[in-house]
């Protein structure tokens, strides 16, 4: 089965919109089959936003992504990848429909903050999902 790499981001958490953008995953019927909360740091946000390194919005986008905790999830389903990126909205919240999770909520100056990350291509989302769960499932 298809899976994606998904990551709620900061501004998710200190909104209390995780429930809801949890909700609308599980409500699409995709299945979450890991999920963690995790402080990022700037070693990791260079690997995972390495095309953005260059751009002069960088460093707010990694100082953003440091200012509170992320949820990290791997989500499966048919077509997932560009399922979860329909859901979404794409990146600039002018852009997103009504009905979108960045449609719906997000509207900020600063553009770093538009609540959730999806990997944009099956190759793409392997290497997230291994970056993020190293570990694998975990059994304790
Ligand atoms: N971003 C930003 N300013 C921009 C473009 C992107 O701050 O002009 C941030 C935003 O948080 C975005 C992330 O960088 O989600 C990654 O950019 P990408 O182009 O990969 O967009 P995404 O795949 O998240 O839609
Ligand atoms: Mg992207």
């Amino acid at each position: 089965m298809e899976k994606t790499y998904i990551m709620l981001k900061p501004d998710a958490h200190k909104r209390e919109l995780m429930g809801e953008i949890i909700s609308r995953i599980e409500r699409k019927g995709y299945n979450i089959t890991n999920m963690k909360m995790m402080h990022l740091t700037a070693k990791t946000l260079k690997e995972h936003y390495a095309h953005l390194i260059d751009k002069p919005f960088y460093p707010e986008l990694e100082e953003f992504m440091m200012s509170g905790p992320v949820v990290g999830m791997v989500v499966e389903g048919e077509g997932v990848v560009l399922g979860m990126r329909n859901l979404m909205g794409p990146t600039k919240w002018w852009d997103a429909l009504a009905g979108t999770i960045r449609g719906d909520f997000s509207n900020a100056n600063d553009l770093s903050a538009n609540l959730i990350h999806g990997s944009d291509s099956v190759e793409k989302a392997n290497e997230e999902i291994a970056r993020f769960f190293p570990e694998g499932e975990v059994t304790i």
